[in-house]
């Protein structure tokens, strides 16, 4: 890891300032209720970026009553929707006109290469919004033929107001998975973002409100979960939430939604997602994917193939060809070309990832590779690859969230399927044969939201997402997301003439 050591110890200075850290309610910029600000910390050093409104309960209430109005009485569910797609195509478009801004924000605080936020993530979340421009004047119900003299449809409506909470792994991806469907359907939203990560979605708001959003249609609170988070889920006149984030916090806000005005609730949550190497697989093909499935990211996505399942013929092949590539990684400062790997998002995660690490190595596992912090400054972990792993083992259990490959041996099908699918999470899986038998076989069998036969994270915007078991419910993307932002209304009209 040499070569990049010295940019971590001294990092640049990012191409980019922060011109908003205040919450966005009804179309201003604003203090938090309490005048409370938080830091925002850039992982590279763990210094201050800058210090951000922090919203609490008394700042969603005020945002939810201005999604509120704007909801019932606002122009947002009445105007055609061929406007409302206009404007979220026109906030598209000022989107990708403001990439490489957004992208340096992304990378400031989260950490993430600069390269792929700029080519990767920004150009996902525009053409998640352009997707979903394109849904908006294509929405609507059925006529039903029923039983006795009726004319029967259905009404497909917007819900209300749309509560979101959004993790800090993929800070704008997630605002557009939320954002777009909620409001192509003509919700308004109140959307809290996550506290390690602040400084994009606001300034993406910003933008929506430019290309001629109305007030009050879209609020950014920035905040805790505990407080604001815990906030929206409860609040009695939110008609929808959308979560992603932990399983643990999944449960806490599912129960708070249920407990006040049983909003329904989509999660979308951890996984522990096996990538599966058959004997037939192309080793080498299959060694790079599995590589970027793991390590994407910093590790931190929850669709990582953070269990690599090996077949035994191609096994000890593999494990050195993973250990090789592992040791490759460019690992460095973000805003470097050319850096694959940045630091973690913050300390704690940090210190989760190297206390797991300790524990795979207590446990028995080999250590391949890595297996320790990078450098002396900021959250920065080498990229670290255990083989011999055993399923009992923690590494083999808890979604680790960072950059750990965990290597299992397999001898056949039967016994992958059941150990694929023993675990709690469903989210997504890999499947590396030319088999075509094989790839049938495993595809059904395994119980997960995603499985992608020969690639990994290929995430279109059509393409639904979400989990099977303690990976959550609903799905998001695609045509399913619509039907989270939408009530459905029977109308039932007698007919008078019977003969009809
Ligand atoms: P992580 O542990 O990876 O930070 P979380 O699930 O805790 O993941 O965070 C995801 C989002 O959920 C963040 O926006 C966070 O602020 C929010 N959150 C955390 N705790 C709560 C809570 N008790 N109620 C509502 N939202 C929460």
């Amino acid at each position: 890891y040499k070569s990049t050591l010295a940019a971590v110890e001294d990092p640049i200075t990012p191409p980019v300032s922060v011109k908003y850290n205040q919450l966005l309610i009804n179309g201003q910029f604003v203090d938090a209720a309490s005048g409370k600000t938080f830091p925002t910390l850039d992982p590279r050093t763990g210094e201050v970026i800058a210090h951000v409104a922090e919203g609490d309960v008394e700042d969603v209430n005020r945002a939810v009553s201005a999604a509120r109005k704007a909801f019932d009485e606002g122009p947002w569910p009445r105007m055609t929707a061929y406007e409302r797609s206009r404007i979220i195509w026109r906030f598209a478009d000022l989107l990708e006109k403001h990439t490489d801004e957004i992208a340096a924000l992304e990378t400031w605080d989260n950490g993430k290469p600069y390269e792929q936020a700029a080519k990767v993530e920004i150009p996902m979340t525009v053409r998640i919004f352009r997707y979903y421009a394109g849904w908006a004047d294509k929405i609507h119900g059925l006529t039903v033929p029923a039983d006795g003299p009726y004319h029967v449809q259905t009404l497909h409506e917007p819900i209300g107001v749309a509560g979101q909470i959004i993790p800090w792994n993929f800070p704008m991806l997630m605002f557009s998975w939320k954002v777009g469907p909620a409001l192509a359907c003509g919700n308004t939203v109140v959307i809290k973002t996550a506290e390690q990560t602040p400084l994009s979605a606001v300034y993406a708001a910003k933008l929506f409100h430019e290309a001629g959003l109305p007030d009050g249609v879209l609020n950014v609170v920035s905040g805790f979960g505990p407080t604001a988070g815990a906030g929206l889920a409860s609040h009695m006149d939110v008609d929808k939430l959308a979560f992603t984030g932990s399983t643990d916090t999944g449960k806490i806000v599912l129960e708070l939604a249920s407990k006040s005005n049983l909003k329904p609730v989509t999660l979308e949550l951890g996984g522990k997602s096996p990538f599966i190497v058959c004997e037939d697989a192309d080793v080498d093909q299959a060694v790079e994917l599995s590589h970027s499935a793991v390590f994407f990211n910093q590790g931190q996505c929850c669709c990582a193939g953070s269990r690599t399942f090996v077949h035994e013929r191609v096994y000890n092949e593999f494990v050195e060809k993973a250990k090789a590539r592992a040791i490759e990684r460019t690992v460095g400062d973000p805003f470097r070309e050319g850096i694959e790997q940045g630091p973690q998002v913050d300390s704690d995660q940090f210190e989760k990832i190297l206390r797991i690490i300790r524990s795979g190595v207590e446990s028995g596992a080999n250590l391949e590779a890595g297996g320790d912090r990078f450098g002396t400054t900021g959250y920065y972990i080498q990229p670290t690859v255990f083989s011999d792993v055993q399923d009992d083992m923690l590494i083999a259990k808890e979604e680790i969230f960072g950059p750990v490959q965990s290597i299992f041996k397999f001898k056949d099908l039967d016994e992958v399927i059941q150990r694929s699918n023993s675990t709690r999470y469903g989210l997504a899986a890999g499947i590396f044969t030319h088999n075509l038998d094989t790839a049938n076989t495993l595809s059904r069998a395994l119980k997960v939201g995603t499985v992608w036969i020969n690639c990994y994270d290929v995430f279109d915007a059509a393409i639904p997402f979400g989990g099977y078991k303690m990976s959550g419910n609903g799905r998001e993307k695609g045509i399913y997301s619509l039907s989270n932002y939408l009530q459905v209304k029977a109308v039932v009209t007698s007919l008078n003439n019977p003969a009809w």
